[in-house]
């Protein structure tokens, strides 16, 4: 049984005093809550200050990114050891905003994924179709390239400390959500594929969250799929509120 993770991507959102404030507020809902495991990706700016907050706390706290090398001339990038250093255990790759805007590929999520997994970090992989290749009926296609490639080389023990997040790029802060089904018809997609690659008690042991317009409206049919093992929120995790209820779904 897979126990459900549900992460909040704060993406750049969030100065420092509202970054600790939203933790706080986050921790008073739900803190009493260990039936599933909960995560907030602050900008790094404040993921010191948010695991400061939390330290007691059952929700844990992860990068947005990382850089692959360990130190050196890399002018704006953070290490592995550098988002362990100031309390992120798990990292978001690959999120589709920086395969869009800030050319990440398959190649540098594999190098991503590589490194924190060398550094005792959870790596969380995103992947997901644009609208024109749903419209062009290549979504499974696209997804199997991403997981392929992004996944490439990974051992069975290191492949069982991934997540794996499904995000269809044309349902992220858009309010449209895919549909259980459409989500579920990835998600096991994305299992069957797992099990290629590693083989079967791997693939169940691997969480496939979704993303993309998470609501708390919407996160309990969603999470009534098979293979919907939680949700990666944007939008909705910026409220303590808001993301509180859908934790508690
Ligand atoms: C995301 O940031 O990964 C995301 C899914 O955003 P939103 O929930 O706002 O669609």
């Amino acid at each position: 049984m897979r126990k459900p993770l549900l992460a909040g991507n704060w993406k750049m959102n969030t100065v420092l005093q509202e970054s600790v404030q939203l933790a706080e507020a986050l921790n008073k809902l739900v803190g009493d809550v260990n039936d599933r495991d909960i995560l907030v990706c602050p900008p790094f700016t404040a993921i010191n200050s948010v695991a400061e907050a939390l330290r007691n706390s059952v929700i844990m706290v992860g990068g947005q990114d990382l850089f692959w090398e360990e130190k050196g001339a890399f002018t704006g990038q953070v290490s592995p050891k550098m988002l362990k250093s100031v309390g992120a255990s798990y990292v978001i790759i690959g999120h589709s905003e920086r395969r869009q805007f800030f050319a990440e590929t398959d190649e540098t999520v594999n190098k991503k994924l590589c490194a924190a997994l060398a550094n005792n970090l959870h790596p969380i992989i995103c992947v997901g179709e644009m609208l024109a290749e749903r419209e062009n009926n290549t979504t499974l296609k696209v997804i199997e390239k991403q997981i392929k490639g992004g996944l490439k080389g990974l051992a069975v023990g290191d492949a069982q400390r991934i997540t794996v997040a499904y995000e269809p790029v044309w349902a992220i802060g858009t309010g449209k959500t895919a549909t259980p089904e459409q989500a579920q018809e990835v998600h096991a997609f994305i299992r069957k594929l797992l099990v290629e690659m590693f083989d079967k008690p791997t693939a169940e042991i691997i969480r496939i969250l979704y993303g993309g317009s998470v609501t708390p409206d919407n996160i309990k049919v969603l999470m009534a799929q098979a293979d919907i093992d939680g949700g990666l929120v944007g939008g909705a995790s910026l409220k303590a509120d808001s993301f509180a209820k859908l934790v508690k779904y």
